[in-house]
């Protein structure tokens, strides 16, 4: 019996979801025609040069002529040589981002936000008080209105139907899908419009003749684990517009964090660094493990009478351990007066979203990671030194409440 009713439970928790998938068009290109308004009806492309780097963001004038988001500038170049390349201004792309965060959370109960640029809400059961697409397209007007940024969305009973409906009614529309109008909707939709439908498995299916999604479902079970494993179950359910991913609440105090306290107290400058280029190593390495991106970051540091002081800074998204302990180390060295005794050092990374391919291919020096983390090795050279090797760095914290014990430290 309760078997029978959690069943049922569950089938109504299902037929009553209405997720919303925002996305905003173009972001990075919308964000500089703001800046300057003689880029809009152009087609510009914003990440590397003409002659190097990748397109992180390209205008859908560009995309005319198959520009297309990391493709080799090069290439595009050729492919549009009337383009104009902007290089690209990532404070301003945080801060237009959390400006529309901001004001999806003053209206909506839960959101997850997938990446800088992109939103899930969750609006389930307020269609008993409004009608959830006209909800969908309150929200959408006030954020243009507002950020005057471009924003496209898609509503329907799970996330990867939204996303699906958004990138159909993109650029600068709106498409709901209604429960019981999935399958003619995805249909006739090519296997590529599945999202994060890898390029390989699309290769392989091609091959064997399934192009269409209502062809894939014409694909057993067992035949699409015998031949994708685990993913196998993934496109057997795609292909049924079933998706029970849940929408992950934002919460803008998450953090991480790590601190070290030291068995004697130090005011050697050099070694206080090197201690900051270890820390920062190690969180930026949490961050990546984790997928996300931080905009801020903390610096705390407790002095022998146990008085603390922190210092904060807003930087772009990244999670490249390079720019981190750079913006670290620029920190430290604005307000760590010379000749003071440390006893405690601290690091704190937080605002936290989503690592997301795009902001990533934004910044260049990540697309060579390690690279970056073996210059900033090598330019402070603290593998080379034996107090390293004695250095426990502690635990990560993960803090959800961020502001409360940053108070407590005060
Ligand atoms: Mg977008």
């Amino acid at each position: 019996m309760a078997f029978l009713l959690s069943f049922l439970y569950l089938r109504l928790v299902e037929q009553q979801r209405y997720i919303l998938h925002a996305d905003l068009d173009s972001f990075f290109v919308s964000v500089e025609r703001i800046l300057d308004p003689s880029l809009v009806g152009k087609p510009v492309i914003v990440g590397g040069s003409a002659n190097r780097g990748v397109v992180a963001s390209c205008s859908y004038e560009a995309r005319a002529f198959g520009v297309h988001s990391a493709m080799p500038s090069k290439q595009a170049q050729k492919l549009c040589p009337q383009a104009i390349f902007v290089s690209g201004s990532s404070a301003e792309y945080s801060r237009y981002s959390k400006w529309v965060s901001s004001i999806i959370a003053d209206m909506t109960p839960l959101y997850e936000k997938a990446s800088i640029d992109e939103f899930y809400i969750d609006l389930s059961g307020m269609e008993k008080f409004f009608g959830c697409y006209s909800y969908g397209q309150k929200i959408r007007s006030r954020i243009m209105e507002e950020t005057k940024l471009p924003i496209s969305f898609g509503l329907s009973a799970n996330k990867m139907i939204a996303k699906m409906a958004t990138n159909q009614a993109k650029p600068n529309g709106h498409l709901f899908i209604p429960q019981e109008k999935i399958l003619d909707f995805i249909s006739p939709l090519s296997i590529r419009k599945i999202p994060f439908l890898g390029e390989k498995t699309e290769q392989v299916l091609n091959q064997t003749g399934v192009k269409t999604i209502a062809e894939l479902r014409e694909v057993s079970l067992e035949k699409l684990v015998k031949q994708f494993g685990k993913q196998g179950m993934f496109l057997y359910n795609s292909a049924r517009g079933i998706n029970r991913s849940l929408v992950e609440p934002y919460q803008e105090s998450k953090s991480l964090s790590v601190e070290r306290t030291f068995d004697i107290d130090t005011n050697q400058k050099e070694w206080l660094e090197k201690v900051i280029v270890m820390l920062a190593e190690k969180l930026a390495q949490e961050l990546r493990k984790e997928e996300m991106l931080t905009s801020c970051i903390t610096l705390k540091l407790r002095f022998p009478d146990f008085k603390t002081i922190t210092k904060q800074t807003q930087i772009s998204y990244t999670a490249s351990t390079k720019k981190l302990t750079e913006s670290l180390l620029h920190l430290f060295q604005d307000f760590y007066k010379t000749g003071t005794k440390i006893r405690l050092l601290g690091i704190r990374f937080s605002e936290l979203i989503k690592g997301n391919q795009q902001s990533e291919m934004f910044n260049e020096e990540q697309t060579d990671l390690y690279k970056a983390i073996d210059e900033v090795k090598l330019k402070y050279g603290f593998g080379k030194i034996s107090v390293a090797e004695n250095l426990d760095m502690g635990n990560v914290k993960r803090n959800q409440d961020v502001r409360s014990a940053s108070e407590k430290d005060e």
